[in-house]
């Protein structure tokens, strides 16, 4: 085989979660290659919101891996030299039916107890806040600790990062094949040549299921689309990241059998240029990308009846992404499957920018060490 590069390790994808594991990769002075078929942040993570939202985890392990990410998101804020649009201005799970009230409140006490500091807020309090939330709210959960950045200056943020530190970015390079001898990597296959190398990491979002397919491995992951809706530039509207308890709901029914359902729970920021990011449906329609009529309604109903005010902006476009949706919500991170230095980092569902810290800093330990940090 003629190699045209060599390398310690190759990074296949360029979206937050493969520019994360080459930045905290050339960070410890280890030779990578990030290769990415189209651009940087061509995939899902730059059709999301930014939202660092530590609310929605699952308390336990998914929560401790948020808290930490969140962390590093803080201080990769300053370390970066592009401006990731951080704001820590906190997060609300707004609440309309009663119904979805004892949910609600025990995912609180959950949270507290693995130290989320998360409190309750009545109707009158949460409007306080948010002026714009409709009277009929019955309160919301708010939490100082929620955050929320741009996700696509994140990548670029983190590639240029790498690269400043030595690590090398390939884009419009397409990964075709995995070179393996004795259930060892050698290298892999792109559409510029060979390149050789001793670890291969899978970060292809929802096409990790075709690379680790190249390996032999089976993935279980599926895409989940979800469709957003952007409005004209608004003056400051929204300081805070929102979702609403039907959110949470949502997203937790994990079974592709609910395909016919949208899935719409409301997720909704202001981004640092002024305009309004509405989303979101969660839908299983393979690796359709489009935006529907039914989608795009419902999110709209649904944001209106929490933001009357909503009902005068002009919306500029849509655009929809899809989630690398696991059946347990959790991505899946290590040497998966029988071949040596093949490693798996996906399946970050509707996670990946919040856990994109924490998830290149796995990666990068089990390279460096041999073994993924509890
Ligand atoms: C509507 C929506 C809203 C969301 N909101 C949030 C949010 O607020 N907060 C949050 O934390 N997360 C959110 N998410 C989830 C988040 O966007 C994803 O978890 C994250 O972007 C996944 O990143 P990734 O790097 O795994 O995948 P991607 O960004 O898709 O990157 C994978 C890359 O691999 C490349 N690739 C694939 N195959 C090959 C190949 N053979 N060769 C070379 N390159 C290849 C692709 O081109 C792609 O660029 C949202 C997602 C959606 C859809």
């Amino acid at each position: 085989m003629k190699y045209y590069k060599k390398t310690h390790a190759v990074v296949i994808g360029g979206g937050v979660i493969g520019t994360s594991i080459t930045y905290h990769l050339a960070q410890r002075g280890i030779d990578t290659i990030l290769v990415e078929k189209n651009d940087i942040a061509s995939g899902t993570s730059g059709a999301c919101d930014g939202f660092v939202f530590l609310q929605s985890k699952k308390p336990g392990y998914h929560l401790n891996m948020a808290l930490k990410s969140t962390r590093m998101m803080e201080m990769l804020s300053s370390e970066l030299t592009l401006d990731i649009e951080y704001r820590k201005n906190g997060g609300m799970i707004i609440v309309k039916s009663p119904e979805d009230m004892p949910d609600i409140e025990r995912l609180v006490k959950r949270q507290q107890k693995h130290g989320l500091d998360v409190q309750w807020l009545n109707s009158q309090e949460a409007r306080k806040l948010e002026p714009h939330l409709s009277p009929q709210v019955v309160g919301a959960t708010y939490s100082s600790m929620d955050a929320q950045v741009n996700s696509m200056m994140l990548c670029f943020a983190f590639a240029k990062g790498a690269e400043e530190m030595g690590g090398e970015i390939l884009t419009h390079t397409e990964v075709t094949d995995i070179i393996i001898e004795k259930n060892k990597i050698q290298g892999i296959i792109t559409s510029e040549g060979a390149i050789k190398s001793d670890i291969v990491v899978n970060a292809a979002g929802v096409y990790a299921p075709v690379v680790a397919n190249m390996a032999g491995v089976k993935l279980p992951i599926i895409p989940r689309r979800g469709q957003i809706l952007v409005t004209e530039y608004m003056p400051p509207m929204f300081s805070r990241v929102m979702i609403c308890s039907k959110y949470i709901v949502s997203k937790f029914k994990r079974s592709p059998l609910y395909k016919d359902e949208t899935g719409v729970g409301l997720a909704i920021e202001q981004t640092k240029a002024g305009t309004i990011l509405i989303g979101s449906t969660r839908e299983f329609a393979g690796y359709n990308k489009n935006n529907t009529p039914g989608g795009i309604q419902s999110i709209l109903k649904h944001a209106c009846e929490f933001f009357p005010t909503l009902k005068e902006i002009s919306i500029i476009r849509t655009f929809a992404g899809l989630r690398p949706y696991t059946s347990d919500g959790m991505p899946i991170l290590g040497e998966i499957g029988p071949v040596k230095g093949f490693i798996t980092a996906s399946g970050h569902e509707g996670d990946g920018i919040a856990l994109s810290p924490v998830t290149g800093f796995m990666i990068a330990e089990l390279i460096e060490k041999g073994k993924l940090p509890k």
